[in-house]
Order: C-alpha cells, then structure tokens, then sequence
C-alpha cells in the first residue's frame, strides 16, 4: 500500500513537471497522516490558480470557490460546523491579489483555519503575469520593463494583521513543509503558511536552487517566535537570507469560541426540521 494512499485520488496530475506544488500536495497528505485525520474531517477551499488542481487530488472534502474567495468559505463552513479541520488553500495572486482583504480580516478574527499559501511569485495558471509578491524589477508578460513596486510580504503583512500563526517553508522540503503544515492545523486560531513555491515553467527567477541558495531555518538559531515585534523585524528578511520556520505564535480567544456560545447551536448540530420551521414562522 503507497504511504499517503487514504489522501490520494487516482486523477491524473496536469502540474508541469518539477512543479513545487507537488511537495506541497505529498506534505499535506503525510501532515493529515501524522495528525490521524479521517478524510470526512477535513474540509478544504480553493481559489483560482494552478494551486486549485489539489482540488483534484486530495482525498478530502473540497470545494474550489472563486478567485481568491478561499477564505470567506472557510469561515463560514468553520462557523457552521467547528469539529471539521478547515483549510484555505491559495495562490498568492489569488491570495494577496484578489484575496487581499480577506487575508486581513481572517487574521483578524482569529477563525481556527489554515491558510495554505502556494506563493510562486507569479500568476501562473493565466501563464506569467506579475503577482503581488512578484520581485521588484522582474520581467513578466505584463511587466515588460520589470515590476516597478515592492512586493507584498504575506509572513508581515500577516503578523500586522493579528495573525495568530504565521509560518513559512519551501515546497523543496517537504519534511519541514509537513511539519510546519502539523503545528499550523493543530494550533487553534488563524494560521498561515508562506510557501516558497517555485514554479518551474514560467518563474525563471524564484527557482529551487535559487531557494536553496538562501533559506536557513529558523528554529536552528535559538529563535523564539512569540514576540510580535522581533517577529515583524525577521520577516523582512528576504534576499541573500531568507528564513524558515514560525515567525510568530500566540493563543488567543478564536472568532467561533467567541460567536457560536451566543447562538447555542451552530448550523451543524441543527436539526433540519428546526431549520425550516424557524423560517417559516417569520413569515407566518
Ligand atoms: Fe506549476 Fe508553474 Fe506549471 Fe502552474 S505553470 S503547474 S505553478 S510549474
């Protein structure tokens, strides 16, 4: 029996080859294996991008939304049934782009989600647009001269918006992807992981060796990640050395402890009977 054989599906893959998203589909599989998740637990949403394809093939309960809409289904399906393990699987154009504020409000709230971040620094489904951490200066097909503004930082720009976890690791490593991808799910409040995603076809910059050139990981130089401005400080690090690991880690009141004891039972535990008759009687 193949090792993450209860997360796979038997589609074919279409990911160009050599593409990091499939150490990102191995790390989430061996990181639901190591947590013993049931496939029935765990409820994932997508955007649009190439990233959407794990829809395909992840043994999962998923649902591909639209562009960068992830994390308001997510919320939702979190606040309707708390048990599951939710994740919102996303592109960095589609996260940081279209998404953009949605990051921010998630963050805030502190809903119990994952936010998966598959961030190749390009739009690469629409085939090689500038997305909104494409490198300063790099050349794309609606950068013809080079991208003439910052990137955006999703690990600060996280930590500033009251993300309750904030990570990152590199598609090129998939045992610390994986257990960078545990402690995120396990922890209770907003979580997300910045990963570094090469995308071999269309981002000659971001490459894997590129990558490996520079990360080093965080957790191998003493640091502590519970302070939020030391933390902010390290996350603008990026250039010749860029960091791994978790950048920022507290435990806070979650968006769903704080609403659902106010109206007593969520959408899950309802019985369908009590759904419809409570409607009908505001009309009555
Ligand atoms: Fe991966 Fe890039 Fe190919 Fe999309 S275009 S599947 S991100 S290598």
């Amino acid at each position: 029996m193949e090792p993450n054989n209860q997360f796979k599906t038997n589609q074919e893959i279409v990911w160009c080859k050599g593409c990091g998203n499939f150490g990102i589909l191995v790390a989430l599989q061996n990181a639901f294996k190591e947590l013993k998740l049931n496939p029935d637990q765990i409820l994932a949403f997508y955007g649009i991008g190439c990233h959407g394809h794990m829809a395909n093939y992840l043994k999962i309960n998923n649902f591909e939304g639209l562009h960068g809409r992830a994390l308001p289904l997510a919320t939702g399906a979190k606040l309707a049934n708390k048990n599951l393990t939710v994740l919102a699987v996303a592109g960095d154009g589609d996260q940081l782009g279209e998404g953009g504020n949605h990051l921010i409000h998630a963050a805030k709230h502190n809903i119990d989600i994952t936010c998966v971040l598959h961030n190749n620094q390009i739009y690469s489904l629409t085939v090689g647009q500038a997305s909104p951490t494409s490198e300063k200066g790099f050349k794309t097909k609606s950068t013809p001269d080079g991208v003439f503004d910052q990137p955006i930082n999703p690990v600060a720009i996280s930590i500033a918006a009251g993300a309750s976890f904030v990570a990152r690791s590199f598609a090129g490593d998939v045992p610390h992807l994986t257990q960078t991808l545990i402690k995120a799910i396990q922890h209770p409040g907003f979580a997300l992981v910045d990963i570094l995603q090469p995308c071999v076809t269309l981002n000659y910059l971001n490459s894997f060796t590129w990558f490996k050139e520079r990360i080093y990981k965080l957790e191998e130089t003493g640091y502590q990640p519970d302070n939020k401005v030391k933390a902010f400080e390290k996350a603008q690090e990026w250039g010749e050395k860029i960091p791994l690991g978790i950048f920022y880690r507290e435990e806070r009141l979650t968006l769903e402890d704080a609403l659902l004891p106010q109206i007593k039972k969520s959408l899950a535990e309802m019985s369908l009977e009590t759904k419809i008759n409570g409607l009908l009687s505001e009309f009555s």
